[in-house]
């Protein structure tokens, strides 16, 4: 794609202002300043950076929102509040929630329209691993640590990977971090050693760590260091 057409199209200004900003040295490709609006690049491999900051994060939006109770991870529902619902940002169109987690989940859901950031999180060959804090109907007892690494039965094919039991001081709460993500994983692991989960929060994701100044239904744009993490 033609560089002038690109920086329009990732709405960095009028085909008009975008020339200027190239006639004044201000944008670089592949770290070499470039002069001429009708050079030809790369858009998904060359590095196109306006003053030093590159444009990708232009193009693709990243937002962290502590997910309350109550609402879908979906984009759109009938009869119930989404996520994408209670973000009010320009532009909304397009993004979505990278995963699900259930209605009555709360805590680290990661927004965005970057397809594919959000396939290579969620794929199940990269394994990334996923902290959750759980609330529990009875105490758990040291040996569930060793269960929960060895790999669970909860009706599928195979066991559960290999998953990490934090027992907290009231024993009846725990962490728990997953590299899986099938559908209720942590209510039917637990399920599987006789306890239901009564409150279930995420707290991170690979290198994403939920916000603790969020409060449900809060959301806040990721930072560049955050996203730099992610990618
Ligand atoms: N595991 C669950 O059971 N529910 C979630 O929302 C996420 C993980």
């Amino acid at each position: 794609m033609r560089l002038d057409k690109y920086l329009t199209t990732l709405g960095i200004g009028s085909r008009t202002q975008v020339k200027e900003l190239i006639k004044k040295g201000k944008i670089t490709v592949n770290g070499e300043k470039i002069l001429k609006p009708d050079i030809h690049i790369d858009e998904n491999n060359d590095e196109v950076d306006l003053n030093g900051v590159n444009l990708k994060y232009n193009k693709f939006y990243y937002y962290m929102l502590n997910k309350p109770a109550g609402v879908l991870s979906a984009v759109s529902d009938n009869n119930c509040k989404t996520v994408i619902d209670l973000l009010n940002v320009t532009p909304k169109k397009g993004l979505f929630p990278v995963g699900r987690l259930d209605k009555d989940t709360e805590g680290l859901l990661l927004i965005t329209n970057d397809g594919e950031l959000s396939h290579n999180l969620l794929s199940p060959t990269k394994h990334v691993d996923k902290t959750y804090y759980v609330e529990l109907n009875g105490d758990l007892i040291d040996s569930d640590i060793e269960l929960f690494e060895k790999g669970l039965d909860i009706g599928e094919k195979n066991l559960t990977k290999p998953a990490i039991l934090k027992i907290l001081e009231k024993r009846s709460t725990a962490l728990i971090t997953i590299t899986e993500g099938k559908y209720h994983q942590v209510k039917r692991m637990f399920q599987a050693i006789g306890l239901t989960v009564t409150f279930l929060k995420r707290l991170t994701m690979g290198p994403l760590k939920l916000d603790e100044n969020l409060k449900p239904g809060e959301y806040r744009k990721l930072t560049v260091s955050e996203v730099e993490a992610l990618l």
